[in-house]
């Protein structure tokens, strides 16, 4: 037997006889190892809405992948993580040079953030919004400026461009499209007229982790930049429609030279290798991607009708979660606790919405009724 069958193998069998009853592969079946590869992410515990994953689990293509790379765990990444690399820039139609690989996307926004940081350098992001830009800029005290989304919920281009034009130095511009918490996009022409126009020294770090979810026609990834302008990066991710968000893997897409100044401030060998073997088997998953995609739109739309149907107002979404009108969010996060569903944290200055990821359809359906029996209780 081959080395890499036999401890295959060898890993099974003990992993079956340590696996809990509810994920044991039934005995009779022909193939257990099928079986081990095969269970599903597990249902029990807490309804768990609050951090946006994929409640599909992760593939089982990638499983698979993940349990035959153990072999190799011992060894450093290098040579799988410049086959995803290359991967990934085939994908977009780029070149290697044009990738920088995070531990999570969230990893490309602290790089950036550390490579433009410089006595004067501004930051001006939309607010609401996911709040790792900011809190990475923090410890380098940057001149942050926060401008309120529009009423639609967008970004407000035409007073961050204004921002924008006051910065004394190096100015990063964050635009999270779809945007979190909100889950709206931001209209493509408007960003890509800005981008078009802006003088060197504003960078764009354009955040596009829930692309895959958005059906608004119109919308466009930055990506179409990357070839023209140096000031924009575009960060992405493993850990939403791939279902990877334990596993630790992003990536951003910018111009060789910004990739350069981004990398400076990467950690070495910062790719985990079953992360990578994992990715790497998604990407081939195709009909795994559409079943994400699939049962969110579904699911998303058994939340919306409900929220329809009960009056209660909430933001169209283009992503994996919702933000609706609840009152007071924390009093209605701890009621959804007691009844053992995790909902999204407060976003200030928004603390009457929640956010409420997208669970599978099936999911949606039960807490709906618990938001329906909420709502006979006048508690939102
Ligand atoms: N960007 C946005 C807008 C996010 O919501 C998140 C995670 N919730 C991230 C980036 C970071 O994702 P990760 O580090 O898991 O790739």
């Amino acid at each position: 037997m081959e080395r890499r069958h036999f401890l295959q193998a060898g890993f099974a069998t003990a992993a079956l006889a340590t696996l809990p009853r509810r994920f044991a592969a039934d005995s009779r079946a022909a193939d257990p190892l099928a079986e081990l590869f095969n269970v599903r992410a597990s249902d029990d515990g807490p309804l768990r809405l609050n951090s946006n994953e994929n409640p599909l689990g992760i593939a089982s293509s990638a499983r698979r992948a993940v349990i035959e790379k153990l072999v190799d765990a011992n060894r450093y990444p290098g040579a799988e993580k410049r086959a995803l690399v290359r991967r990934i820039a085939a994908m977009h139609g780029v070149r290697p040079e044009n990738i920088v690989m995070g531990n999570g996307s969230t990893e490309v926004l602290q790089m950036m953030v550390q490579a433009l940081a410089a006595p004067g350098t501004r930051l001006v992001i939309p607010d609401p919004t996911f709040e790792q830009v900011e809190g990475y800029a923090k410890p380098f005290n940057l001149d942050l400026v926060k401008v309120p989304l529009t009423s639609a919920y967008v970004h407000d281009l035409a007073r961050m461009e204004a921002a924008a034009r006051e910065g004394r130095g190096a100015v990063l511009v964050y635009v999270c499209s779809p945007n979190n918490p909100t889950a709206s996009i931001t209209p493509t022409a408007a960003v890509d007229a800005w981008i078009q126009r802006a003088p060197d020294n504003v960078w764009f770090l354009v955040d596009e982790a829930y692309i895959h979810f958005v059906d608004a026609s119109g919308y466009e990834s930055a990506l179409k930049w990357i070839g023209k302008k140096p000031n924009v990066v575009v960060a992405r991710t493993f850990s939403k429609i791939y279902g990877m968000a334990g596993m630790r893997l992003g990536y951003g897409v910018a111009h060789p030279d910004t990739i350069r100044k981004l990398d400076a401030f990467a950690a070495d060998s910062n790719t985990n290798i079953l992360a990578l073997a994992a990715a790497d088997a998604t990407l081939d998953d195709q009909p795994y991607l559409r079943q994400a995609r699939q049962a969110n739109d579904e699911a998303r739309r058994i939340l919306c009708d409900a929220l329809e149907e009960m009056g209660i107002t909430y933001i169209p979404s283009q992503a994996n979660f919702v933000m609706y009108q609840v009152g007071d969010t924390k009093a209605f996060q701890k009621r959804m606790r007691d009844r053992d569903i995790w909902v999204g944290r407060p976003f200030p200055p928004m603390l009457e919405y929640n956010r409420t990821s997208i669970g599978t359809p099936e999911q949606m359906g039960r807490f709906v009724e618990v938001l329906k029996d909420f709502r006979t209780r006048s508690w939102v």
